[in-house]
Formats: structure tokens, sequence, C-alpha cells
């Protein structure tokens, strides 16, 4: 497994910083180029490899345009096939889900998954419906990127220490030299992202090189809730990324402000422009309105929450051989229009780091992660089954009366859907009500139940809250 390592420039000079802007411009370009002619459906369902991309080019001189060297072009085109394939994939398992609601014949569902994947979905109506529902044309945006290979590039460590990587510039046998500020040498195919002023150095290494990688898991099974305060409760009990509740709220204070300020320095500008105050529009516009120091700060907060998140999961896989967890990736893939709202764009995307800890550190140090159907687990009393109320962190069961932690009787639930017989993955969120329902209609005629199982008293006398006590 391939983890993602970042290296910086330090104190890359302004003229370097120019010209490789100016030959990932070009790129952008090249981008643009391959997701216009092979980014919609019909592009991707013709299953061009990116060596016949640019063979054809080749051919008919598309790549003479954008004047940059043919390995940088070459690299781009495979970069940009590969995200154009990246969104097919993200589309097919949509269309998987759809199957799975359409049929519960097992022949049915497999003739058409395997229609799927071998990309002969055309000829089916339902397939050909779906995929041009969850297909959505994509449009380049990347413009500040530069793949190199991995023998296009070499590193030297100078006189005083420091590690320089030397890049492909525009002209033939003139490389850029970019100070690093780190003495490891990136290796493998490269990806610059250049932001503020900086160049990220992005390669992948292989996971069982990291330190993480060889601790070992635990030998527990453990279900975990994801939370916004903290990044996930387990079923024990036990918080674990406490500090995210705060880092998120910070973060989402801070926006909120800074784009009212810019709003109205905006409004100040474009109001100078009309009377024809332009020198004043643009000294707002470069002084106060610039993206360099936004970026960097989003940069840092980026990496503080995915830190916090991250070793969350390590605390949890500490303990445990199984991970049972709701599949964080599903509702997340921006099937609603998240708009402007901060709070929610936050939301989403920190539910999509957690996914993506899970996954990654399950896969590093071998527990297994199971995925289940999280519907109701937060309404849902885990000790007699019985449909409650949430309010606030409280669950309040209107069966038993029991006062839980909601996130710790969420997690719990979580757990036990792993073993059960009812409520598969995909099972319908209305389905799932349905049998909820039926088992505390099948419990009330069963009148009085006395839950005394040594699990669930153990757990009560462990998380009851003050509520709880009282009661
Ligand atoms: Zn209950």
């Amino acid at each position: 497994m391939k983890v993602t390592r970042i290296a910086y420039s330090a104190r890359l000079n302004p003229g370097k910083y120019a010209a490789l802007l100016e030959q990932a411009r070009r790129l952008g370009r090249v981008r643009s180029e391959v997701w216009q002619r092979y980014g919609s459906i019909g592009g991707v369902g013709s299953g061009l490899r990116d060596r016949q991309v640019r063979d054809r080019w080749l051919a008919d001189g598309t790549h003479v345009r954008f004047g940059v060297l043919a390995n940088a072009w070459k690299e781009t085109v495979r970069d940009a096939m590969a995200d154009i394939g990246a969104n097919l994939a993200s589309a097919k398992v949509e269309v998987r889900r759809a199957i799975i609601r359409r049929t519960g014949d097992p022949g049915e569902r497999k003739r058409m998954f395997t229609a799927l994947k071998a990309d002969q979905w055309a000829d089916d109506p339902f397939l050909a419906r779906q995929m041009r529902k969850q297909w959505k044309r994509g449009k380049n945006r990347t413009h500040d990127q530069i793949v190199v290979r991995a023998d296009q590039h070499n590193t030297v460590v100078d006189g005083r220490g420091l590690l320089w990587l030397a890049v492909p510039g525009l002209q033939r046998r003139q490389m850029v030299k970019i100070p690093l500020s780190t003495t490891v040498a990136p290796t493998g195919t490269l990806r610059l992202i250049l932001r503020g002023g900086r160049v990220e150095v992005h390669y992948q290494i292989d996971a069982s090189q990291l330190r993480s990688s060889q601790r070992p898991c635990g030998d527990a099974t453990v279900g975990v809730d994801k939370g916004y305060t903290e990044a996930l409760t387990d079923s024990d009990g036990q918080r674990h990324g406490v500090r995210l509740g705060r880092l998120l709220t910070t973060e989402s204070d801070r926006l909120k402000e800074r784009n009212r300020r810019r709003a109205r320095l905006r409004s100040i500008a474009n109001n100078a422009a009309r009377r024809g105050d332009h020198a004043k529009a643009q000294r707002i516009t470069v002084n106060n309105l610039g993206t360099f120091k936004r970026d960097r700060q989003a940069a840092r907060h980026r990496a503080r929450v995915r830190a916090e998140i991250f070793t969350a999961v390590h605390r949890v896989v500490d303990k445990a051989a199984t991970v049972v967890a709701e599949d964080l990736t599903t509702s997340f893939a921006g099937r609603k229009r998240l708009g402007r709202n901060v709070n929610r764009r936050l939301a989403a995307w920190t539910k999509g780091v957690t996914a993506e800890a899970l996954t990654n550190v399950s896969e590093r140090r071998g527990s297994a992660l199971v995925h289940v159907n999280a519907a109701y687990t937060s309404q849902t009393c885990h000790r007699c089954a019985g449909l409650g109320r949430r309010s606030g962190d409280r669950f309040h069961c209107t069966w038993c009366g029991v006062v839980w932690q909601a996130d710790v009787n969420a997690a719990i639930n979580i757990l036990q859907r792993a073993g059960d017989p009812d409520i598969a993955l995909h099972t319908p969120h209305r389905a799932v009500r349905q049998i909820l329902q039926d088992r505390t209609d099948r419990h009330r005629t069963r009148l009085p139940v006395q839950d005394s199982s040594p699990a669930t008293t153990e757990r009560r006398a462990n998380h009851p809250n003050r509520s709880a006590m009282s009661n």
C-alpha cells in the first residue's frame, strides 16, 4: 500500500517559481484538451488508453501548440486520463448501489456488474440510464501542477547540506533546481503543486516504510461512531481526537469573519473602480484580497485536522483487530451542493478524511475494517432495541427509560450491526426502520422484559450519565 509524502521548497527564487508556474499553466491546457476530447461519457466508453491518445496527438500535431517538452505533455496526458478514469470509477460505485437496490436476483446482479465492469453499459437501458445519471461531465480545473516521471528528476546535496531537486524546465537540458526544506529525497513519479510562491512535491512511498506501519493492531472488535466534537467515539465509551470540535469551530468562525471582511473590501474596491479610482481598486485587490496568506492558512488547518483524525484512528486500532464503522464514503460524494455554507463544507470534508484514515490505518496496521449500515444507530437504544430520541449529546430511550451518552450508544449499535441477521450494508433506510419497529413491537408484547445479560449490565455500569443515575 502506498501513502503520499509531501516535501516543500525552501526560499525558492521568484524567477524559478514564475518559470514553473508558466510550465504548469501550459500543462493545464494539455489537461483541458484531454478532458474536452475524452472526458464525456462517450469518450470514456471508447476505452482509449493514454498511449493511444499520445499516438494520435503525435500523428495529428496536437502536441505542438502547447509549447512544452514531450515528456511533460505525455505524463500530463497520462495523469489526466487517470483522473477521467477515477471519475468513471466513482460513477460506477453509485451505479453498483443502484443495481443492488433494483434487484435481489443474484444472476441478474452478476450480469449487470459484469457489463458495468467491462464498460458495456450502453446496450442495457437500465445501466445506460444510471451511468448517464451518475456521470457528471468533468472539466479540468488543474492549472498549477507538473507531473515529473521518475527518470526525469534528480537530487543533489550542496556543501551546506541543503537538498536540491532538479526538474525539467521549458527548454531541453535546462533543469530548474528547487531547494527543499527536507533532507529526505523524493522518489518515483513526482507531482509538483505550485501554491502561494512555494512548490509542494507530492510523491508516494510504500507504507511499510512508515514507522506507524510497524505498530501491531490490537485484538478486540470495536465499533466507532464519527462525531464533530471528537473524531471518534468507540463502543467502549472512549473518545478519540477530542480537539477536533474546537479546531473546526475556530476555523469556521475565522472563515466566516474573513469572508465578511473580504466582501466588504471587495465592495469598496468595486465602488472605487466605478468612480474611476482604479489605483485604489487595484491597491485593495493586490494588498487585501490576495490568496497567498489565505491558502497557507487553509493548508495549515487541513494538516492539523488530518493529524488529529489520523491519531484518533491509530488509538482505536491500538486495541482493535476489527473496526466496525459506518461507510463514510457513501453520502459525501457531493450529491447535494454544499454551497457556501462553511460548516457543512467543513463537516463533509472531515467525513472524507475520517473515511480515508480508517481505510489507510487499517490496511497499514493489519486490522480489518468492517462497514455496516448505520441507519438509525443514533436513534436506537442498544439495550432494548427500542427507537428513542436524541437531544444534544443525550439519547433518551422512550421504551426502557434509560438515558445514554448518545455517541457511545451509537457506537455500540454500530458494533452490533456487524452481526445483525436482518440489516445488511445496503438494506434501504425505510426497511431498516421497519425491522427496528418490528423488534420493538415484539419486545412490547413480551412484557415485562428484564435484560440482564452481563455485557449490557457492565456497559450500563460503565457509561450511564448523570440523568440515568438520577432516574
Ligand atoms: Zn431502551
